[in-house]
């Protein structure tokens, strides 16, 4: 029986990737490549030794999604796949309801229509909003501030809407907090197009020499230095959650929701301080003014997926530090020669 990757040529979704090969389940990675490039299939061999099955197209797609589920013995699926730049939702939100939510229901429909009734959903940390106090819990009312959060709300929504009417589905919605860092080998991590968004590609960035400095987007908010506080959680830990998450998935029906996060809230300064130690590099930047929308904190608490899934964030910052770095300085260009 294999797992079905949707977007599993991403960030997230090649990390869990490795972590599911690594814990014995066999693996089909579906991907178009929207925002990923081929050569992470050939990392990903480097790195586990195995040949992945792939398949190149869109969740949108029915057919093709059809010819996989047919052509393949799928117990169930993770879904990664999705558009996630806040600010180009914005822009673009059409571009984002169509992909993240028309994208999910057809998937959706084709399990069904294949018994295939098991799905993982890459949810976020976003469907908190911003009026929830840190440490944040499951239980808490959810809502957003841009279309992109929004897909992750009604998704959420949808996917316990049909667990509810369905008694055979079993849902989980996970929902990640900062993820940051890379694979220890180096040879898979964040490659995002353009200047980055994120707080980690974009140090990243200024430390290989592509930008010049960081913009730390407030340095007034209530906080410990006045900077924002965030859960970073490395990546392979979160890829680990996927395993116990799908397990539990497995094991059970009807729908979960866990945080996906460290526990522990880091400010923007003590991750360009801790960025700099471990690495001994320097980041330069410059103090700006709020960025729109942001919080002054949101970090979780992960006592649920603790104790239903057995899982804890085992990496400290330092790691995450050094293993984003590792990945950058290897790849200044991400996987572009
Ligand atoms: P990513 O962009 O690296 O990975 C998503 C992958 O999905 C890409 O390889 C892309 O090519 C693919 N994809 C997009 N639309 C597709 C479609 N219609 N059909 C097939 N493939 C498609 O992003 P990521 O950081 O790995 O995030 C994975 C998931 O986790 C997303 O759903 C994202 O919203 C969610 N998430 C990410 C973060 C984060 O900070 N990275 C935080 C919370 C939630
Ligand atoms: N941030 C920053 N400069 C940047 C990008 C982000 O100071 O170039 C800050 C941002 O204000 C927030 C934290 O870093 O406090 C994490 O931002 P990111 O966009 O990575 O994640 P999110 O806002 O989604 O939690």
């Amino acid at each position: 029986m294999a797992i079905l990757v949707t977007g599993g040529a991403g960030y997230i979704g090649s990390h869990t990737t490795v972590e599911l090969l690594a814990t014995g389940h066999e693996v089909i990675i579906l991907d178009d490549f929207s925002n990923s490039s081929p050569k992470v299939l050939d990392r990903l061999k480097t790195i586990t030794g195995k040949n992945i099955a792939f398949y190149e197209g869109s969740i949108l797609n029915k057919p093709f999604l059809n010819k996989i589920f047919k052509e393949n013995n799928i117990e169930a699926v993770i879904h990664f796949a999705a558009f996630k730049a806040v600010g180009e939702s914005v822009k673009e939100p059409l571009k984002y309801y169509h992909n993240n939510i028309v994208g999910t229901i057809s998937l959706l429909e084709v399990m069904a229509e294949n018994k295939v009734k098991n799905i993982v959903f890459s949810s976020s940390a976003t469907v908190y909003g911003v009026n929830n106090i840190s440490p944040l819990t499951e239980d808490m009312p959810t809502s957003a501030t841009n279309p992109y959060g929004y897909t992750k709300v009604m998704m959420e929504q949808i996917l316990n809407d049909v667990a509810f009417a369905d008694k055979e589905w079993s849902v989980t919605n996970l929902r990640y907090f900062n993820p940051i860092g890379a694979h220890e080998s180096g040879l898979i991590g964040e490659a995002p197009n353009g200047v980055p968004n994120n707080i980690m590609p974009y140090i990243t960035q200024v430390a290989v020499g592509k930008l010049q400095e960081l913009s730390i987007f407030g340095d007034d908010y209530d906080t410990p230095d006045g900077t924002g506080v965030r859960d970073y959680i490395h990546v392979i830990d979160l890829a680990k959650g996927h395993v116990l998450a799908l397990k539990d998935n497995l094991a059970t029906t009807g729908s979960h929701v866990y945080n996906l996060g460290a526990g522990q809230g880091y400010s923007v300064l003590d991750l360009v301080k801790t960025f700099e130690k471990e690495n001994n590099v320097t980041i330069p930047y410059t103090i700006k003014p709020r960025r729109a929308g942001d919080i002054a904190t949101c970090y979780a608490n992960s006592n649920k997926a603790k104790e239903v899934l057995g899982w804890t964030a085992q990496k400290t910052l330092a790691d995450m530090v050094r293993d984003s770095w590792r990945w950058q300085s290897q790849n200044p260009n991400g996987y572009e020669e």
